[in-house]
């Protein structure tokens, strides 16, 4: 038996089953046996590939987001650039290389990392060698200030509860132990205290539909929302986005490129769910924040230019290279790959113009 699995049955032991949402915590960032507390899980020899490790033109396109964005804002001295979950720190490194063809705006960055990992923030450490970078926790510790945010699949792996629709009403689904070992889905037999992230819309939803509420993207975008309403800025959310808003199954597993189940060896597989964009622009509204999109991964690369970057990029490169650019640039905007299953949102200051790539969105 794992450690992680071991302390999961006795958490269990103790205090009665576990949320989803409890689960998921303690199985990606427990602080001795988490998922990524240990690990680089990215590339082909972990267990996926984001889109800043599939291609420089991904990080350099969002440098270039950043600079207009710090014009949109009046062009302030100081802004905080802050990076959650920034994994290797490839898009930060292409980021601001990219932006030093704009000496000015790179002159008003404070650049912040917020990272759970200490594997990962090494990592970092190595990619950004030279520059200075401060790392945080929490966004919490971020010091206030105009902001210019970005985030690539970070929200997908903060903790979801789990509901099932009963003829008795919402019931959540919890994690037990299994007398032969391992660990089974329950639904709890009374109503418990996540219920109440539930929005009413719900409530007529057909007996043994699912639906998924994360807590923890709830406070996220609330305190993002606050933060750009105080100070001002931009905040750009890109994920594996939900299609069906909060309903639906999405829990899953990744392990070694291919799917796991999600209640087998946890800590050892990367736990994640589809983003509910629906509920994220609806909290950053409620906080008095302006909300643009979601518009898909591809129509957001697209409106930035990747296709002349790409074209810039190939030339006088070698075939391999240029056949490599190709298939780079269809993995991030192609339809049925990460251009059309990732969405892009952002969030901004109230009554601030569209953001870039933004100005064709609803
Ligand atoms: N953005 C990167 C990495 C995505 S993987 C990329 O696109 O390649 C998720 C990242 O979020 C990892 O760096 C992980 O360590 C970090 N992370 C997980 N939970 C976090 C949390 N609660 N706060 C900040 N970072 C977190």
């Amino acid at each position: 038996m794992t450690p992680m699995t071991s302390h999961l049955r006795n958490e269990i032991a103790m205090h009665g089953p576990l949320t989803v949402a409890a689960y998921m915590a303690a199985a990606m960032g427990h602080p001795e046996h988490g998922y990524y507390i240990n690990r680089d899980p990215l590339g082909m020899t972990g267990d996926f590939v984001t889109s800043p490790e599939v291609s420089q033109m991904f990080g350099e396109l969002i440098g270039l987001w950043c600079v207009a964005g710090w014009h949109q804002m009046g062009s302030p001295d100081t802004v905080r650039l802050v990076e959650m979950g920034p994994g290797r720190g490839t898009l930060m490194a292409d980021a601001l290389r990219a932006m030093t063809t704009a000496p000015e705006c790179r002159a008003a960055l404070d650049v912040h990392l917020v990272e759970t990992s200490p594997t990962l923030s090494a990592l970092q450490r190595k990619a950004l060698d030279g520059i200075s970078v401060a790392w945080h926790d929490a966004l919490a510790e971020v010091p206030e200030g105009p902001l210019l945010l970005v985030t690539n699949e970070l929200y997908d792996v903060l903790p979801i509860h789990q509901f099932i629709r009963t003829l008795q009403g919402w019931r959540e689904r919890l994690v037990d132990t299994q007398s032969q070992g391992g660990f089974r889905f329950v639904l709890a037999d009374q109503p418990t205290p996540a219920l109440a992230l539930l929005p009413d819309s719900l409530d007529g939803a057909p007996i043994n539909s699912f639906a998924e509420m994360s807590a923890a993207a709830i406070s996220l975008t609330h305190d993002i929302a606050r933060r750009l309403v105080d100070h001002g800025g931009l905040a750009l959310i890109i994920d594996y986005a939900s299609d069906q808003g909060p309903l639906g199954d999405t829990f899953q597993a990744v392990r070694d490129h291919g799917n796991h189940h999600v209640l087998d060896d946890p800590g050892e597989a990367d736990l994640s769910a589809r983003v509910d964009f629906t509920t994220v622009a609806r909290v950053a509204r409620d906080g008095g924040a302006e909300v643009y999109g979601p518009v898909s991964q591809g129509e957001f690369l697209l409106a930035l230019g990747i296709e002349a970057r790409a074209a810039k990029l190939a030339t006088g490169a070698s075939a391999g290279q240029r056949q490599d650019i190709e298939t780079a640039l269809g993995r991030l905007i192609g339809s049925g790959e990460m251009g059309s299953l990732f969405k892009v949102l952002a969030i901004a200051a109230p009554g601030a113009p569209a953001p870039a790539g933004f100005e064709a969105a609803p």
